[in-house]
């Protein structure tokens, strides 16, 4: 883990309020790993770090691609090529594909695509075949291709894809995959929980982002309820089983808290 100065090498708005920002960082992309997270200061008025999902590792940068909801996204997205950001990574524990896996499905919710093309696209690399299903609101705030992944687009209006869920298809394609792997929404993940046969016996990670703190384990702000008592989005995950997490006791991140 290390705090550094990252120079902006662009930024800019790819899909409606939703920014794709590539910093110079090769001291944290050196250690980086799929389903990790930096943590960005976002000016002195917004007083904690917030973190963000690394989206992509290329040549000692780092890409982070985020949805603009509130203060600090906000003042992220006004940032320009030749300022600095200061981040502090990689945090988390990351995806863990196992070794006798070929097939793996990616299940996106919305922004939720963030992490999971850096996952696909280093399962790709590694020979593995990579499905995506990935849902949005309407179609204008679908992500484009990723090299080598087949993707499954959902909207709820029908207007790109398949009309309804993620969670509609998944069923269906389950079946094929090895491990699963997801990223949305607390609602996503419930009904996922709920699934029977479709899913089950199948390994599945998901990625959680609740609101955290100071992102290294101090604070305990994070904490959430598992099966094996209480864990730290931070540091024992962001990334957990989906049957390891107690749901019923998970709320949404609120507005503005911090
Ligand atoms: C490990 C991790 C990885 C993340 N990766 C990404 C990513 O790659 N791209 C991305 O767009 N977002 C990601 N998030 C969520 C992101 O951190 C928040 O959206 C961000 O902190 C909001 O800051 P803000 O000051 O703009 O909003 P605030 O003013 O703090 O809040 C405004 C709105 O954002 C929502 N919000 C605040 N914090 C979170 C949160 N942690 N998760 C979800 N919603 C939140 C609130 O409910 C509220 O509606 C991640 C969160 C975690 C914990």
């Amino acid at each position: 883990m290390k705090q550094i100065l990252a120079p902006i090498v662009s930024n800019s708005e790819i899909i409606p309020d939703v920014h794709l920002i590539r910093i110079e960082a090769p001291q944290v992309a050196a250690e980086a790993r799929p389903g990790q997270f930096i943590t960005a200061c976002c000016g002195d008025d917004v007083l904690l770090r917030r973190p963000l999902s690394i989206h992509r590792i290329e040549e000692g940068q780092l890409a982070l691609l985020f949805a603009v909801v509130g203060q600090g996204t906000a003042w992220l997205a006004n940032r320009k090529q030749g300022e600095s950001l200061d981040i502090l990574g990689p945090l988390g524990n990351g995806f863990k594909v196992q070794q006798n896996t070929h097939n793996i499905l990616l299940v996106a919710g919305g922004i939720g695509i963030a992490p999971l093309v850096c996952l696909a696209e280093k399962a790709v690399d590694d020979g593995i075949s990579v499905k995506l299903i990935l849902g949005t609101a309407t179609a204008t705030q679908h992500y484009s291709e990723v090299d080598g992944v087949e993707i499954i687009r959902v909207t709820e209006d029908g207007s790109l894809g398949e009309k309804g869920m993620v969670t509609d298809l998944l069923p269906s394609i389950a079946g094929w995959a090895d491990q699963l792997f997801a990223c949305g929404p607390i609602s996503m993940y419930r009904t996922m929980a709920a699934m029977g046969t479709e899913i089950e016996g199948k390994s599945v990670q998901i990625l959680l982002e609740q609101v955290m703190g100071c992102g290294v384990g101090a604070c305990r702000g994070c904490a959430i309820p598992t099966h094996q008592g209480m864990k730290m989005v931070c540091q024992n995950g962001p990334v957990f089983d989906l049957r390891e997490i107690m749901w019923e006791q998970i709320t949404a991140p609120k507005i503005g808290q911090f």
